[in-house]
């Protein structure tokens, strides 16, 4: 069965066709990375695989089960984790209040005081866990403010393993990144590959070719090709479109 298949998907911003029928699958244990220009509908795509933006028309399925009705925290109930193009963290508070808080936010619908969260030993544990698999234990009381960009994005990711996911849907991990911190992510992406099924957003050409199962290319809200990495790099109509002359012949 299918982690997630999307069926003719279709949103519209006024004149503006943000997704064109967008029919895709990630399957079990797969890397499926979507690319494609700045406006191409990538985010909006996500957004609506999350349920934060609704579908004009077409459906979502996760794990054979419909779900193109249901809220945000109902798809994160059954295991939809994301990561947010621009990070999304509570900058005052420590690495590991985060992903608390994210834990928490997932195990109650309701938003629990923090101070009480450090109290709950299995999502401590599960906290420190996760942030150990980004490789963020030592500075797991350091204020978010200080963090580098790079460590800021990890602990993301963090907080999207620490409520124990069935499907990660990253929306640009590498963006802003310097070669360092991008080189960094994609050895823990890789890492993370074959745990759990993911849609990976990325504009960066290195990380998609080196980390995708299958790749999607999406211009102008429409995929025009879904194939290997290697037959992407080859195709005529996606060079033309989209890779242009970032990718050497
Ligand atoms: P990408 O992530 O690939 O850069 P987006 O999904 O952000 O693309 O945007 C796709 C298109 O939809 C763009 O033309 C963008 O301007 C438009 N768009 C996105 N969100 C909205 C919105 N909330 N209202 C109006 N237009 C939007
Ligand atoms: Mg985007």
């Amino acid at each position: 069965m299918s982690a997630l298949v999307t069926q003719n998907l279709v949103k519209r911003f006024g004149g503006v066709t943000a997704t064109d029928n967008v029919t895709l699958s990630v399957e079990p244990g797969e890397l499926h990375a979507i690319i494609g220009p700045n406006g191409a509908g990538k985010s909006t795509l996500i957004g609506q695989l999350a349920g934060e933006i609704a579908p004009d028309s077409g459906s979502v399925a996760l794990f054979g089960e419909t779900v193109t009705a249901l809220q945000v925290h109902q798809r994160a109930k059954r295991g939809l984790a994301r990561t947010y193009q621009i990070t999304q963290l509570a900058k005052d508070f420590t690495a590991l209040d985060n992903v608390l808080l994210a834990v928490n936010a997932r195990a109650t619908h309701n938003f629990r005081f923090w101070r009480n969260a450090h109290d709950d030993s299995i999502a401590v544990d599960r906290a420190l866990a996760a942030l150990n698999t980004v490789g963020l234990s030592a500075q797991k009381n350091t204020p978010v403010a200080t963090l580098a960009h790079g460590e800021q994005r990890q602990l993301e990711i963090a907080m999207a393993l620490a409520t124990e996911p069935k499907l990660l849907l990253l929306d640009e991990p590498l963006a802003g990144m310097s070669q360092g911190e991008a080189t960094a992510m994609i050895a823990l992406l890789k890492s993370l590959k074959g745990r759990y099924p993911m849609l990976l957003v990325e504009h960066d050409m290195d990380a998609v070719f080196s980390l995708a199962d299958r790749v999607s290319v999406l211009v102008y809200g429409r995929i025009i090709a879904t194939d290997l990495p290697a037959n992407i790099r080859s195709n005529p109509e996606v060079r033309a479109a989209y890779l242009g002359d970032e990718v050497a012949a």
